[in-house]
């Protein structure tokens, strides 16, 4: 069995995996806020025992363990750096060294976490009847990966950035740093951004009301859904902008990459599901070079653990 841990700047989730991919067994716990890489790495080794456990087995029995991981991967030397939603993660860590540390010597493989979980739906999910792909993650920001005649398209290393496709020029700032990216108006980061700007300036809302009473500190997935079902229009309004810059963005990819499908995936994509998808499917067409004929867009069909059944992927072939 092997194990894969799926890397996040608010939860670890871990699962292990079987010879016929089934998840054997799981674990999900918050990102230590405090202690930096070290603590994660701690936090991530007992997630990795906790899932051996569920799944019956000791963590000395895992064949290998994968990790999809934001930030900069230098994969052949186990390092993840810059990984900037993680706490204290300017610098490089030694991260695969730090698990085999805790775990015993092992196969450890890090790979980008949009990547992992591209490969996941393309291997086992939505996009395995297809040899070409377009993965879209819409959560805190928006991550893309890409498959190309069955392979991972990496480019230089900074490919499938979707997220930082221009929708509007001068458009607003992106936590980038750059404007107008798809990203400034459709991720979850920026959208909070956006509504506390406008609640600040008077326009009325819900959503911070909700975020106080589910007792969080931002703004999760799960209370802007709750804020469109109770009609908010603040949330609505900037998520009807997401919505176009989404379809858009993904258009735009299109008309270069003109992949068999598209999948969508991510906190807010899989929490808002398909009335989203099919907006934002409709939302493309009038951006579409080849519109009589669009590619299929459909949902990531792993959910929440895609992301780490494709971490143990990487550790199982
Ligand atoms: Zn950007």
């Amino acid at each position: 069995m092997w194990a894969g841990i799926d890397l996040g700047g608010t939860k670890i989730q871990t699962v292990v995996i079987g010879p016929d991919h089934e998840v054997e067994g799981e674990s999900r716990r918050p990102t230590p806020h405090e202690g930096g890489p070290p603590a994660v790495a701690d936090a991530m080794a007992g997630a990795v025992r906790e899932a051996a456990r569920a799944a019956g087995i000791k963590p000395e029995a895992l064949a290998g363990i994968g990790v999809g991981s934001p930030g900069i991967i230098h994969a052949r030397r186990g390092v993840v750096a810059s990984a900037r939603n993680l706490p204290d993660w300017a610098g490089e860590f030694q991260l695969a060294r730090a698990l085999s540390d805790a775990l015993g010597p092992k196969r450890v493989r890090i790979d980008n976490d949009v990547n992992v979980a591209t490969a996941a739906e393309y291997e086992l999910g939505a996009g395995r009847a297809y040899r070409s792909l377009l993965g879209v993650f819409w959560g805190t920001g928006v991550g893309g990966g890409i498959i190309l005649r069955g392979r991972p398209w990496l480019g230089r290393g900074a490919a499938a950035e979707i997220g930082h496709v221009v929708v509007k020029l001068d458009g607003p700032r992106c936590p980038c740093g750059r404007r107008g990216c798809m990203e400034a108006y459709a991720g979850r980061g920026a959208l909070e951004a956006r509504a506390r700007h406008r609640h600040k300036k008077g326009q009325h809302t819900d959503l911070f009301k909700i975020m106080e009473k589910r007792g969080r500190d931002r703004l999760t997935s799960g209370i802007w859904a709750r804020a469109l079902d109770a009609g908010d229009k603040l949330a609505a309004e900037l998520l009807d902008e997401a919505v176009e810059a989404l379809g858009a963005g993904v258009a735009s990819a299109l008309n270069v990459l003109d992949v068999e499908a598209v999948v969508l995936g991510g906190g807010l994509g899989l929490r808002l599901g398909e009335p989203y998808r099919a907006r934002i499917e409709e939302a493309m067409l009038p951006h579409l070079f080849a519109s009589d004929d669009p590619p299929p867009f459909v949902l990531a069909e792993l959910g929440d653990l895609g992301g780490a059944i494709g971490a143990a992927l990487l550790v199982e072939r």
